[in-house]
């Protein structure tokens, strides 16, 4: 199969299982304090200092063959952790996320991409060696909350680090059966268990403790604003991914039928819960019309006028101290469920609510998470970039765009200067699913380590050898 066939053969996988419906996990919910799970953030940090001593004994060979089986792990149970995290959470869908624990088992490199570097010439030899920083703390997000720990648990592990989690408390059973799986996954390839561990139920005094712990020795936080700040005040080397609000532009050379499938397939992967999602459409005025007709009449999508708008805002938005956030009874739910929430009756097999706003429209700049795209008319590409760069808010995250024309994308680039830049296919070809690359879902914007793997994890150390095991 080529390139194009694959693609063609993702998106279509993808608009299919936007209709797979919630199921009971088979299995129960409940975790046991076992495999990995602990009841306070103390010992489960000591546990995992423990198995790093010995996880560094281990050839690399032996960190692959875990690896392996974590990827087995995964593959085994993407159906019942998919269920398990829509059951927990209220969010997302079912058949995507199987679809991004495929991608997790996959296309999350091991060992391979910690690359060594080596001088060698009259002085002798000298080499540049990756080592682990020890006990990784990670904190972990509602939204993807198993990939998260399974990504990150592959990346550390195969960089010589054991990981403890404090996963977000709302998705604590499905990030802790990640957890224990991580663990079965060491003890079958015939290893030690706590190579992840985590807290039975984690809190904000649980996260605090890590975050202060003199064992930690490197913070890695998936999530929004609060954990993000949180790290970077920690006084200890934090990676941070954090918000992102991704705008797509569409100019007038773009292939627009193209543009509006890519666009709608994209943002309503998992209900528009990637971090990296479309989250707000920019079209050039000329071409406008006939986006919104495609998304329309070839994508699934509802276009909501006037005053459906303004009841959609009050909807789906709450007011908190003063300002305005996603209420999370909204947050990753399908379309059909907002669209009732406004009081319209949804047409079979909706997948997105569209409208048209002004840039400083509150559900345009907000990041909402949910299948709701606002479209923002400018007059040319210049106008479009701009209001992009407004509105990606300076996370340095993600940002796409749908042009033919490589100047104007080489100008939206440099203009956004983000982690992710995504030209003519769906956001979610930035992480590997339809596109080339490896996957990750921590992408460290803030701090610039953009898409996190095992390298990442590792700190620099120079090995010197003078005048002897040159042998040129
Ligand atoms: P969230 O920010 O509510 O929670 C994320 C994690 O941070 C949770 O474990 C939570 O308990 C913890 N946390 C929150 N505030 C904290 C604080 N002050 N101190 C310590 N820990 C704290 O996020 P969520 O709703 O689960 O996930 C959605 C958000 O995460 C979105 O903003 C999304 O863009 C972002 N996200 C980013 C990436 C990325 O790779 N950059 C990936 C996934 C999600």
């Amino acid at each position: 199969m080529n390139d194009i066939e694959l693609k063609a053969v993702v998106e279509e996988v993808v608009r299919k299982l936007a209709f797979s419906t919630h199921k009971e996990p088979k299995a129960a919910l409940a975790t046991r304090l076992e495999k990995g799970i602990f009841e306070d953030m103390n010992e489960a940090i000591r546990a995992a200092k423990a198995a790093q001593v010995e996880l560094h004994q281990m050839p690399l060979e032996f960190r692959e063959k875990i690896i392996s089986k974590i990827r087995e792990k995964i593959m085994a149970n993407k159906e019942l952790l998919a269920e398990m995290a829509v059951h927990e959470t209220g969010m997302g869908k079912v058949g995507h996320k199987i679809l991004k624990h495929e991608l997790t088992a996959k296309k999350t490199p091991g060992t391979e991409c910690i690359e060594i570097k080596a001088w060698s010439g009259d002085q002798g030899l000298t080499v540049i060696e990756r080592g682990p920083f020890g006990v990784v703390g990670a904190i972990t997000p509602s939204t993807n909350p198993s990939e998260t720990v399974f990504c990150n648990a592959i990346g550390m592990i195969a960089a010589g680090n054991t990981v403890v989690f404090n996963s977000h408390p709302g998705a604590a059973r499905t990030s802790n059966f990640a957890v224990q799986l991580v663990n079965e996954a060491a003890i079958e390839a015939g290893g030690i268990p706590n190579l992840a561990t985590s807290v039975l139920k984690p809190t904000a005094e649980s996260g605090n403790t890590l975050f202060k712990h003199p064992d930690i020795q490197l913070l890695v936080a998936t999530g929004g604003p609060g954990v993000v700040k949180a790290i970077l005040q920690s006084g200890k080397r934090g990676i941070a991914a954090g918000a992102g609000n991704p705008p797509v532009l569409v100019d007038e050379t773009a292939n627009i039928q193209k543009a509006a499938a890519d666009i709608i397939n994209g943002a309503t992967f998992d209900n528009n819960l990637p971090c990296i999602a479309e989250k707000e459409v920019i079209a050039v005025n000329e071409i406008a019309d006939e986006l919104i007709y495609h998304m329309v009449h070839e994508n699934d999508c509802y276009l909501l006028k006037g005053d459906q708008i303004d009841k959609l805002a009050k909807t789906v938005l709450v007011e908190k101290n003063g300002h305005f956030t996603v209420s999370r009874d909204y947050v990753g739910r399908d379309a059909s469920v907002i669209l009732r929430g406004i009081g319209i009756e949804p047409p079979d097999n909706i997948r997105c609510i569209i409208f048209e706003a002004s840039k400083d429209h509150i559900l345009v700049v907000e990041e909402l998470m949910m299948p709701v795209l606002g479209i923002v008319r400018v007059k040319d590409v210049d106008e479009g970039i701009e209001a992009a760069k407004e509105l990606e808010g300076g996370n340095r995250h993600s940002a796409h765009m749908h042009s033919s024309n490589i100047h104007n994308l080489t100008k939206y680039g440099k203009a956004l200067d983000t982690a992710i830049f995504v030209k003519n296919a769906p956001s979610y070809a930035g992480i590997g699913f339809g596109g080339e690359g490896f996957a990750t879902f921590t992408i460290a914007s803030k701090t610039g380590e953009g898409l996190t793997n095992a390298a990442t994890f590792t700190k620099s150390r120079r090995c010197v050898m003078a005048d002897a095991l040159y042998i040129r």
